[in-house]
């Protein structure tokens, strides 16, 4: 484990029992944490700084002169790791090379925040453009999208009428469209949205709840009361990966892996689709462990990692018998996205600012 810095009661629940730890902190099996070691201060400090960088991260990124300079020299520094291509065309071989090595795909068509319904129409026209090609490839069109490309923040009717024909195009090609949760202010928009999908007969589109907010076990029950048919319904569970206020959500590690466990073994004990989407070695194998233990297949766990993410777990997970869908982004909206993933990991950035030395 790297650290005596203990946080459990009973000398039962050892990290090695539960199998869990991040940066040398240990969670319990049953998820509760324990007394605060006094050795684990610079643990606790090292979370703090992370959570600084993170949410300093989040905000540098959002200044003019910052995003113009980043997007000119940002896909050749850094960000063609996490976005396979400008177009589809591009990231066919790459799409191409995760199916042949036994991985399943969704691809992400890069867009967000739109500023005029027009835009929002002519990403709808890109996103259809994409299924259609996927099809054609021979790949099952599945695809992830940000509903505020589709103007969730302008115009709920619209979004919803796009996200329907979306919906429709990909079902009618075998595939299905998945709804991405971003920042707070559109959790409400975006849940109604995935009901009103429901409501039009397309019971595959999926949702992803966000562990790190408070809100959240409570949007789980309420989905699971309005889907019509909880043995169809597929749900992501994630972290969370915007900048948000205490207020709303938890910023400590601990506590957000307990909530993420807590939310997906209920989806399951409810009878739901599980998509697992973390790189955290320690909640795959408890909820592997889970799944297991509860005899759950396929039908009812898929891994979910980012692309030009932790390519050896990926191969493991596969290797271990395991579905695993690679979230693949597509598109030259890159900038937010690229953004994010540089606040999830300091040694992002290194990478970056060493090119931009070099
Ligand atoms: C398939 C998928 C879909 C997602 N969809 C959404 C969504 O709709 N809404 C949303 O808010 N968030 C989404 N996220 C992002 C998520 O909320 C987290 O921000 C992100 O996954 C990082 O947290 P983690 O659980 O992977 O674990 P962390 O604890 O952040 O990381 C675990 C380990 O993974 C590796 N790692 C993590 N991040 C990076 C990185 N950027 N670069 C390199 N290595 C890294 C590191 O080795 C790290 O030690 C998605 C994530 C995945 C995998």
């Amino acid at each position: 484990m790297g650290s005596s810095c203990r946080r459990f009661h009973s000398p039962r629940e050892t990290a090695s029992q539960s199998g869990l730890t991040e940066g040398g902190v240990a969670l319990s099996a049953t998820g509760r944490l324990g007394r605060v070691d006094p050795s684990c201060a610079p643990l606790a400090a090292g979370r703090v700084v992370l959570s600084l960088y993170r949410s300093t991260v989040l905000n540098v990124s959002g200044f003019p002169p910052v995003a113009r300079a980043v997007r000119r020299y940002g896909f050749r520094l850094g960000a063609r790791r996490f976005v396979a291509g400008h177009d589809v065309e591009e990231a066919l071989p790459a799409l191409r090379e995760l199916e042949g090595a036994g991985r399943t795909v969704i691809v992400d068509v890069l867009g967000e925040y739109v500023s005029d319904v027009e835009r929002a129409r002519a990403m709808a026209v890109d996103v259809a453009a994409t299924i259609d090609a996927l099809h054609a490839a021979g790949i099952p069109p599945v695809v992830s999208l940000k509903p505020t490309q589709l103007a969730l923040a302008l115009d709920t009717r619209v979004a919803s009428d796009l996200a329907i024909d979306l919906a429709r195009r990909a079902e009618g090609h075998g595939g299905r469209i998945a709804l991405d949760m971003e920042d707070v202010r559109y959790v409400d928009g975006t849940l109604d949205l995935l009901r009103a999908l429901w409501d039009a007969g397309l019971t595959r589109s999926s949702g992803v709840l966000q562990a790190y907010l408070h809100r959240t076990p409570d949007d789980l029950e309420a989905l699971l009361e309005a889907t019509p048919d909880v043995s169809s319904m597929e749900l992501r569970i994630v972290k969370g990966a915007y900048h948000e206020s205490p207020d709303v959500a938890f910023h400590d590690v601990p506590t957000i892996r307990r909530a993420y466990v807590a939310l997906a073994e209920r989806a399951w004990r409810a009878g739901a689709k599980v998509n697992v989407a973390t790189h955290d070695d320690g909640i795959i194998t408890e909820l592997a462990a889970y799944a297991r233990g509860a005899g759950l297949g396929p039908e009812r766990i898929e891994f979910q990692l980012l692309y030009g993410m932790k390519p050896k777990l990926q191969a493991d997970l596969v290797q271990a018998g395991h579905s695993v869908r690679i979230y693949v982004p597509v598109g030259r909206d890159w900038y937010g996205y690229f953004s994010r993933r540089l606040a999830e990991r300091p040694a992002n950035l290194a990478l970056v600012l060493r090119g931009l030395v070099r």
